[in-house]
Order: structure tokens, then C-alpha cells, then sequence
């Protein structure tokens, strides 16, 4: 029997929906500072995660510390947990951010163990500690013998966010004839550097995708920005959770290609109208983590045995939770929202499933001043929520590295 072709995987995009989602959150996002308005009422005083903790004063030691800190949002991780073992580390053992350290060149080159000790000492919950230290040893060792201990320069002259991936990625020959590529980024990952980067104004705003993370891929499905056109099939194993009712909905795999062709749709889409990837990025991400995740529909019961699919609603199978709290209601875009995206399909298989959404029945009225309930970290005092002995810092102390410095404002025209 002549082998089947597999199903190439082909996503279309809806760049007239794309258009009117992202100026409307950009707007909003851009406004969110300004008292009184629907920006500042919907994302006003979020702390994003990478702003919780105090970083460094100093350029290139600012964007090491982002350095490392992207390399643990990699999978499926609460984006502000890494930061607060990070920042101990930080504190109680500032050489592990200088790469002089692990280089070459170095007097005692530092190892995997010596990494494993300092995450023991802080006592640094992570499953995936080993792949970390042997990330954290090659990445700071790349940067000390082939990018005089500086990030910045991976930017350096580059026109977009291709340009500048083409140096660090590992399976490109341009990487590895500078000694290897980044070890844990790929273009999601190496994209958010970018953009945390461009934010704090440590190098020049060039056009960039939004990195491809589960919130943006939500958001892009479940309001029919991008449609699945073909994909190769889903067998559901009958001894994996959940996988015979993932099945019966749209269903697709997470690969690097999916991310990928959307990466490249959001740089070209976002620059060609003309607006900026620093907005539209943190808009999305909030969006669905501080409200779509609300939705009853978004969440599963069993630890993903068990998915609050349109059927069983409908049918009164399935009863809305007592006291509701419907976030839609609030949301800028719900017109255009048509699907509920759980999260367990993508973290138990790196699957997303696209399921139709149920608008709960019993609207409840918008009241000006009454804002959603938002589970994002807030301050409104201008102090910092961060427990412990750090609260309300803005700065890290100043125990300086010795090397990390040295390669500062070499480009002063690239930032
Ligand atoms: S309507 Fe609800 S689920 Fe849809 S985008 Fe808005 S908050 Fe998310």
C-alpha cells in the first residue's frame, strides 16, 4: 500500500479582524497610565513580571539579568515565578551574572555543579534545574568568549528581529561559527528578550513579533485572527487524561513551525500597520491571562480529565458556578470572541484546542468604576508588592561584578 502523505500544516490569517483587535488593545495598553481612562480601567497599575523586582542601574548588566531571566519563561511556567529565586541569586551570588566567570578566560571556570550548588543554596523549586544550569553555563560562556560579556551586541546594526535571531541561533551556521547559538532560545523566547530590551530602551526599537507564548495563541484562535486550515491529524491515546474529548473539538499541535509562521505573520502584520509590537504584546498577554482565563469554559476539572465543553452547558449537564464572576463582560473585544482555548491540552500535550464559547446567560451590567477582577499583580501605591525583605526597593544593591561592566556604551548609537 503506497504510504500516506502527512497533512502539511497551513494557517490562514484574518488581518482585517488582526487590525481592529490590535489597535483597539494597543490603545488601551498605550492609555493605561491616564487617570480616568478605559486603558487605565482595564490595564491600569499591572506590574508586569519583569518589572516586579528591582534590576540593575547599569545597561549591560540590566540586559544579562533579562538575559537569564527569558531563559526561564521557557515552557509551561507562571511567568513571575522564576523571578523571585532569580533575583536571591541575584543578591546572595551576583558572580553567576557576570560571564566572565564561565569564560574561557576565566581563573576557575565555573561548572553545571557550581550552578546546581547556588540553585540548593536558594533552594530553587525547578523541575528542570539541570537543564537550566547547563543553559546557564553555556549562555554565559557564549556571551564572555564571543560577546565580550555583552547582549547588547547581539542587536548591535541589525534592521529586524530576523537579523539579530539568524546570530544566536544554534541550528544557523552564522551561530555556529561564533561558537554556538543560544542554548533555550528559540523565537519565542528570544523575541520577549527582545521586546523586555526595547521597553527598557537598552537597544533601538526595530520591528519584532510578538513572542508566540499560549496567551497569544488564545487570543489569535479564539477570536478567528487565525484559522487552522490544515494540520496533521490528532490521534487521541486512550490512556492519555482528556484526550478522547480534545478529539472531538479543533484540535493542533504546538511545533516549532506552528510558532514560527505565526511569528512571522505578527512582524511583517504589526509593522505594515504601523503599530508596535511593545504594545500589542503585553496587551494580548494580559488579556488572556487576567480575563480569558476567567472564563468557566477556559479551565477543566480533573487535572484536564474533564472539559466544560458547549454540550454539556447547553444541555444543562453542566451548571455555571454559583456566584459567576464573568469577566467577558468586561472584555474590549468580546464581539469578535467565538471560542474558549483551555489551558490543560497545551500544558499536559502541547495540544491547543479550540472548543466554541458559551457567553454566560445572566449579563451582568457594566458599572463605570467597577473594574474586573483582575489576578495580575497591581500597585497603586507606587510601592512594589513583592514580599519579603525586598519590598518596596527599586534598586539592587550595589555589589557590581567585575567584569560585566566593561563593555558598557560600546555602542551608544544602537540603543
Ligand atoms: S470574550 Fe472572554 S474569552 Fe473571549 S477574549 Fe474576551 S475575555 Fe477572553
Amino acid at each position: 500500500m503506497p504510504k500516506e502523505k502527512p497533512v502539511p500544516l497551513e494557517l490562514r490569517f484574518n488581518e482585517v479582524r488582526a487590525e481592529q483587535a490590535f489597535r483597539l488593545l494597543s490603545a488601551l495598553w498605550r492609555e493605561r497610565n491616564t487617570p480616568g481612562t478605559p486603558g487605565e480601567r482595564q490595564f491600569g497599575g499591572i506590574v508586569l513580571p519583569q518589572d516586579i523586582y528591582p534590576r540593575p542601574d547599569d545597561r549591560v548588566a540590566h540586559a544579562i539579568w533579562l538575559y537569564i531571566a527569558a531563559i526561564f519563561m521557557r515552557g509551561g511556567v507562571v511567568s513571575e515565578d522564576p523571578f523571585a529565586p532569580l533575583y536571591r541569586i541575584f543578591t546572595r551570588f551576583p558572580w553567576m551574572f557576570d560571564p566572565a566567570e564561565f569564560g574561557s578566560d576565566a581563573d576557575a571556570q565555573k561548572t553545571e555543579q557550581d550552578v546546581l550548588d547556588v540553585f540548593e543554596a536558594i533552594e530553587m523549586h525547578n523541575y528542570k534545574k539541570d537543564q537550566h544550569a547547563k543553559a546557564w553555563v553555556h549562555n554565559m560562556r557564549l556571551l564572555a568568549d564571543h560577546w565580550r560579556g555583552n547582549p547588547l551586541l547581539f542587536f548591535h546594526g541589525v534592521k529586524d528581529f530576523e537579523q539579530a535571531f539568524a546570530r544566536i541561533d544554534g541550528n544557523r551556521k552564522t551561530a555556529v561559527r561564533r561558537g554556538d547559538g543560544i542554548l533555550g532560545m528559540r523565537r519565542k523566547i528570544f523575541s520577549l528578550f527582545t521586546i523586555w530590551l526595547q521597553e527598557k530602551k537598552l537597544i533601538r526599537y526595530f520591528p519584532c513579533p510578538i513572542p508566540v507564548d499560549f496567551h497569544a495563541m488564545r487570543l489569535l484562535w479564539a477570536l478567528g485572527i487565525m484559522e487552522v486550515v490544515s494540520a496533521p491529524a490528532f490521534v487521541p491515546k486512550p490512556e492519555k487524561l482528556g484526550q478522547d474529548i480534545i478529539a472531538r473539538y479543533e484540535v493542533v499541535r504546538v511545533t516549532e513551525k506552528f510558532v514560527d509562521i505565526i511569528t512571522k505573520w505578527s512582524q511583517i502584520f504589526i509593522h505594515k500597520i504601523g503599530l508596535s509590537h511593545v504594545d500589542v504584546n503585553p496587551a494580548l498577554w494580559c488579556l488572556s491571562r487576567d480575563m480569558c482565563a476567567g472564563h468557566f469554559q477556559n479551565g477543566s476539572d480533573g487535572r484536564g480529565q474533564a472539559y466544560r465543553t458547549p454540550e454539556l452547558i447547553e444541555s444543562g449537564d453542566l451548571a455555571w458556578p454559583l456566584n459567576y464572576h464573568d469577566r467577558c463582560a468586561f472584555c474590549p473585544v468580546e464581539a469578535m470572541c467565538g471560542h474558549a482555548i483551555p489551558n490543560t491540552p497545551q500544558y499536559l500535550y502541547g495540544l491547543l484546542m479550540r472548543m466554541r464559547r458559551v457567553p454566560y446567560p445572566q449579563k451582568q451590567p457594566v458599572i463605570p468604576g467597577l473594574e474586573p477582577f483582575v489576578p495580575l499583580r497591581r500597585h497603586k501605591s507606587g510601592m512594589l508588592r513583592v514580599s519579603g525583605m525586598f519590598e518596596g526597593k527599586r534598586t539592587l544593591p550595589k555589589a557590581k561584578p567585575k567584569s560585566i561592566y566593561r563593555d558598557q556604551n560600546l555602542f551608544p548609537d544602537d540603543t
